[in-house]
């Protein structure tokens, strides 16, 4: 019997995708490959910067009391005291003692979990005490690493995710520094600056793009977790009392950013934490439905006035808030923080643009791969294509490219027949083809100085005048609407 294709989203055939058209490639390939590391191609570095343009235009330009940071990523040591990091910030692990082979603890039981849904542990997995997880893991599960059924398991112990070195020739604690774990340590310790420089009045937020590093020990799911990542965070800064309100109002507008950017709702969902971190209140995490199930790509605490006042705490300087507009009443602010994974969110909107759609009609097996991307995230937003490079086409083609780089990334591709380079375009994502064909040339024809403007989602084709194309597209990718599947 002839096997049925599969022609749904996996994460195999994403990273297949990725590595053949130049999204991503994992990082020192030709030594074997860098654990955790992977390198963004030509495609994925301008996919990448277009998500983060379009969280930092959603973030600070539609919000008018957001402003922009960026600080370095080497902070003083005492930062990572005073947030806790260099006591709290540990992930759960566990060896077979067998293999040596390392597991953090709670993921093990998770995806056990997640396969044998009828062997739950009865409690939420992070609400679980290090006695409980080993006392599960050794009750159900085998090693994965060398498939052992002995369970011969060490204890649960914490295991610190910062990176850490000596800045300098001199290896003591008086030059200890970490790589940051996490952004938003530097908009705490500007906050004072942030107030005084720009006049901000509480409440506002300060936005955040940048590195972070973590000595995450299990590696999978290709850029889902890796030791160097990126971060889109916002701090927002407000009275304590409003904190709850403003909690929600975040957490609202933050959903509403992947609607915007064509994320489908049903592919979303709330996980609230049981237990929280030790500077939270309150949390959220928005998870995506990657192909391996829901799983973070963003979360949102309550982080409380925690930070501000451990800073204050640990370095002397006052970090509270005078408010003029409250009888000069002074307190420390409350904290609700936003924050987003730049790789999970370029990961989440590969995943979710992906359809391998039958465009044969019905009983047909001809399939396209088409990535259903947002012309503002796609990396190629035009291509243009002479219908031949023959009798002028192509130099038009070049010219009306030339005219639509300044505002649009642009591509221009002449080998191969037509059909085929539409698929290639539709691969990477591109929202609109460009194509020059005889009638543009040709003085007499009705249609001359025209091309056709073909829409990657829909298949459909319009002909438009040159001279009106770069207006036309400006048109189409305001009111691009998200193909519903
Ligand atoms: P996880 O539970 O998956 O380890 P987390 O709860 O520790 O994540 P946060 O500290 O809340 O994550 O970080 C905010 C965001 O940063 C996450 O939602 C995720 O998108 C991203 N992130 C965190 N750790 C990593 C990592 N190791 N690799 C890639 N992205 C990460």
């Amino acid at each position: 019997m002839e096997k049925k294709v599969d022609h749904s989203c996996t994460l195999d055939k994403i990273i297949s995708l990725c590595k053949r058209r130049g999204f991503v490639y994992q990082a020192s390939e030709i030594y074997g490959g860098q654990a955790g590391a992977w390198d963004y191609g030509p495609l994925g570095v301008e996919f990448k910067r277009n998500i983060q343009n379009a969280w930092w235009h959603y973030m600070t330009q539609l919000h008018d009391d957001v402003v922009g940071l960026d600080s370095a990523i080497f902070q003083h040591h005492k930062t990572w005291e005073a947030s806790g990091h260099v006591a709290h910030f540990s992930d759960p692990m566990i060896d077979c003692t067998e293999c040596k082979a390392r597991f953090r603890a709670d993921q093990l039981i998770e995806d056990f979990v997640r396969k044998n849904p009828d062997k739950d542990p009865g409690k939420p997995v992070d609400t679980m005490t290090h006695e409980e997880m080993k006392a599960f893991i050794d009750a159900n599960i085998n090693c994965p690493t060398c498939g052992s059924t002995n369970r011969k398991y060490t204890a649960v112990r914490e295991f610190n995710l910062m990176f850490k070195t000596h800045q300098g020739p001199i290896a003591d604690d008086a030059h200890l520094i970490y790589l940051r774990p996490e952004t938003c340590q530097g908009i705490f310790t500007d906050f004072k600056n942030i107030v005084q420089s720009n006049r901000m009045k509480i409440p506002f937020g300060v936005a955040q793009v940048g590195k972070s590093f973590r000595n995450e020990i299990i590696f999978k799911n290709f850029i889902f977790r890796t030791c160097e990542f990126e971060q889109m965070e916002m701090e927002y800064f407000c009275k304590p009392g409003t904190d709850d309100e403003i909690f929600q109002n975040w957490r609202k507008d933050r959903w509403n950013f992947y609607l915007k950017y064509g994320i489908a709702e049903k592919n979303l969902n709330w996980h609230h934490h049981d237990k929280l971190a030790h500077y939270a209140k309150d949390a959220y995490d928005i998870q995506y439905n990657f192909p391996i199930g829901f799983e973070e790509i963003e979360g949102i605490h309550n982080r409380t006035d925690f930070d501000l006042s451990q800073h204050t705490k640990v370095s002397g300087k006052d970090m509270s808030y005078m408010d003029q507009d409250d009888g000069n009443k002074n307190y420390t602010p409350y904290v609700i923080e936003t924050s987003a994974g730049l790789n999970r969110n370029f990961l989440a909107f590969l995943c979710e643009a992906y359809e391998e759609e039958n465009v044969g009609g019905e009983g047909s097996e001809d399939y396209r791969t088409v990535l259903h991307l947002h012309p503002q995230l796609a990396p190629v937003t035009v291509a243009v294509l002479p219908l031949m490079k023959k009798d002028g086409m192509a130099e038009k083609a070049q010219e009306i490219r030339t005219a639509l780089k300044e505002e649009y990334v642009t591509d221009y591709d002449q080998s191969g027949n037509v059909g085929k380079r539409y698929r290639r375009q539709d691969e990477i994502g591109t929202p609109y083809c460009i194509t020059v064909d005889y009638d543009t040339i040709t003085k007499d024809s009705p249609n001359f100085d025209t091309v056709t403007v073909r829409f990657r989602d829909s298949m459909a084709q319009e002909r438009v005048k040159i001279s009106e194309l770069s207006g036309f597209l400006h048109n189409a990718i305001r009111n691009y609407k998200p193909v519903q599947r």
